[in-house]
């Protein structure tokens, strides 16, 4: 894999934007547009499946589609290209370029201690960085390509 398009996908912290619930062209929200498109109008059919089937779950349908909808409109180009929306004081994504490096991991600093991250991310982002720096960043992507972010 190109490592420009990896780094479309992966952020200098090593989060995987593009497995990312908030990503303009990542599986969430492709998937959710997939599904939005074979549930048509299924809402006059959840209201009928309550009594029909006897399952009242089908009454939460509207808040499924409000998520479905959330999921499905995601617009976030990436940390590359603009601030994240779910880490607001994320301190790397200006850093990694007074750094001059595409990883925390290439840095002389790392792992340091002002990536603006709670105690969670910052830790998750020094494992995920170990590893891109055993087996190199395009091997790490293929690793985790197919998994989950969450
Ligand atoms: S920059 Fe943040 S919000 Fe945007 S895709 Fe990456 S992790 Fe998600
Ligand atoms: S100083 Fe820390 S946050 Fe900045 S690029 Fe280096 S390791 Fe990453």
């Amino acid at each position: 894999m190109d490592i420009e398009f990896i780094k479309t996908r992966l952020a200098p912290c090593g989060l995987h934007c593009g497995k990312c619930f908030a990503f303009i062209d990542g599986d969430i929200k492709n998937y959710s547009n997939k599904l939005k498109e074979s549930l048509g109008d299924f809402d006059i059919y959840a209201k009928r499946f309550v009594d029909l089937i006897d399952e009242p779950l089908f009454n939460k349908y509207p808040d499924f589609k409000s998520l479905l909808a959330y999921f499905a409109s995601a617009g976030c180009a990436g940390c590359r290209k603009e601030q994240c929306k779910l880490f607001k004081d994320c301190k790397v994504k200006e850093c990694h370029v007074k750094q001059g490096v595409d990883f925390c991991f290439q840095c002389s600093e790392f792992p340091c201690d002002h990536t603006g991250f709670d105690q969670h991310l910052h830790q998750r982002s020094i494992d995920i960085n170990k590893r891109m720096k055993e087996i190199g960043v395009e091997s790490y992507y293929n690793e985790i390509k197919d998994k989950a972010r969450y």
